[in-house]
């Protein structure tokens, strides 16, 4: 029964919004976490026609050694939709299978009232947007090149072309330059690549906050990454550092500490110092961090921009009071991230980032750090576009953001319209002395973008929203 009962606590993480499926499913022990996940999974696909049988019985009222109704969900699902409990006898067992005929007897007039011909009909179907999201996978530097990867995919058949097109194709993508992109159909994660590290399956817009911020690739770069696991940011970084100089990678979760370590180890990251504790409790003026020049923010947010077949299993954020409250707790949470960022002395960069769509943890959130004792102290002000993917089209809310050049250093992600998952990301830069310009700029990565902005009117661009961000200032 055991089995039951770990899958049942992935269940209630997932009602109380503790993570994303495939995030939660990650910290089960690997030993179970594939028929975790294939039950939890399923379970899900069929929790509403579920959750209808269970009531109609009334077994959790009448079994009172039965206390969670995600246990019973999945026994149930065994038992109607499997092979059966799979666990050897006992009271709960037996409380289940004291109502195997009314489970049944109910279970079949749903399906007759529905009209189903087959129990598949019966459940949530995928999230359509998901079939346009290309499978992206990141070529992990610090193992290969893209050369490389790009030359084994073609040994395998594979060929430059548009990746929705064809199971075949793959293409190279144009914002980041070590990333490529496949039908979302293909499969990698019992591929030797991924299993070796040398390929990260990570979302585009994930990709985003690591390549902003644009760490040096110097034997004398401290970087911190602060909210770390399970660490595809972090091996990111790592890379962008050319596996040189010092990265401390913070994770205050110790079993998600233990994901992270696992996964810095398969990316080949030797630059790392992965640190179990809470961020916020780290001082800032602790000499082991004076140097640290780049922060990458990625704070827990409500992962409402995450579009995948899994996700959409789940119920939406409520509307309600509840739901606004949970909102504005992780915004208050994240914002004082923000501000413990920008305590280090020797701050330049802060990469802040949330996949969530919501105004109330991005827009807000920044509006509200940029007015901090923190950030008007420490001269932090946002990069101006020039600076943070000039060449992506969808940037900040306007109405939200207290000048339209604020909204426009902003990067958003769509995942009705961008081939990526919902996403933010923006970057805070401490103003050099005398407040001329943005501490440093990254000019590899302009360069790196495939765009048809010419330079001229990239400094142009720059000079001005420099200029804004004084006036303002
Ligand atoms: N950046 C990660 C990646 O791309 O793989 C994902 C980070 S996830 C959104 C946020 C993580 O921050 C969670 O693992 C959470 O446990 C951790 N976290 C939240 N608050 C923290 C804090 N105050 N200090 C350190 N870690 C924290």
């Amino acid at each position: 029964m055991n089995f039951y009962f770990e899958a049942a606590k992935v269940l209630d993480k997932l009602d109380s919004k503790k993570g994303s499926i495939k995030g939660i499913i990650a910290t089960v022990a690997e030993k179970d976490r594939k028929r975790t996940a294939a039950l939890v999974i399923e379970t899900l696909k069929y929790k509403p026609v579920l959750n209808e049988v269970l009531d109609a019985t009334k077994l959790l009222k009448e079994e009172r050694k039965i206390t969670s109704r995600n246990l019973a969900l999945l026994l149930i699902h065994d038992l109607l939709l499997a092979n059966g409990i799979q666990a050897g006898d006992g009271p709960i067992k037996q409380g289940v299978l004291r109502h195997k005929t009314r489970l049944h007897g109910e279970f079949t007039r749903i399906k007759i009232k529905r009209g189903a011909k087959t129990n598949a009909e019966l459940a949530q179907t995928d999230d359509s947007r998901a079939a346009h999201i290309p499978r992206y996978v990141r070529v992990n530097r610090n193992c290969w090149t893209v050369e490389d990867a790009i030359e084994t995919f073609g040994s395998r058949g594979y060929e430059l072309a548009d990746p929705l097109t064809s199971i075949k194709a793959f293409a190279k993508d144009k914002h980041i330059p070590d990333l490529l992109a496949f039908h979302p159909q293909v499969q990698f994660v019992e591929d030797a690549l991924y299993k070796e590290g040398k390929i990260i399956l990570q979302d585009k817009a994930s990709c985003f906050p690591a390549h902003v911020l644009a760490p040096p690739a110097d034997e004398g770069s401290v970087v911190i990454d602060a909210t770390a696991a399970p660490g595809n940011k972090t091996s990111h970084l790592s890379a962008l550092m050319g596996n040189k100089g010092k990265l401390f990678a913070f994770e205050r979760d110790r079993k998600r500490f233990s994901t992270l370590k696992m996964m810095l180890s398969k990316a080949r990251c030797r630059n790392v110092e992965a640190v179990n504790a809470d961020f916020l409790m780290t001082s800032p003026t602790d000499e082991k961090f004076s140097k640290v020049t780049h922060i990458l923010l990625d704070p827990s947010c409500s992962g409402s921009g995450i579009v995948n077949r899994m996700d959409h299993l789940l119920e939406s954020e409520p509307q309600n009071d509840e739901g606004q409250k949970r909102l504005a707790k992780l915004a208050s949470f994240q914002l004082m991230m923000i501000r413990h960022a920008m305590k280090f002395p020797s701050v330049k960069r802060i990469a802040y980032s949330t996949c969530s769509i919501h105004a109330i943890e991005n827009e807000r959130v920044v509006r509200q750090s940029l007015e901090t004792p923190e950030a008007l102290d420490g001269h932090f002000v946002l990069a101006p576009q020039a600076d943070v993917l000039p060449t992506w089209h969808r940037r900040g809310l306007t109405e939200e953001m207290s000048s339209p050049d604020d909204a426009q250093s902003l990067v958003r992600c769509s995942p009705d319209g961008d081939a990526t998952n919902g996403f933010f990301v923006c970057l805070f830069v401490k103003r050099a002395a005398g407040g001329d310009a943005p501490a440093v700029t990254s000019k590899r990565r302009i360069e790196d973008e495939t765009t048809d902005t010419t330079h001229k009117k990239r400094h142009k661009r720059r000079k001005k929203a420099v200029s804004d961000a004084q006036r303002a200032s």
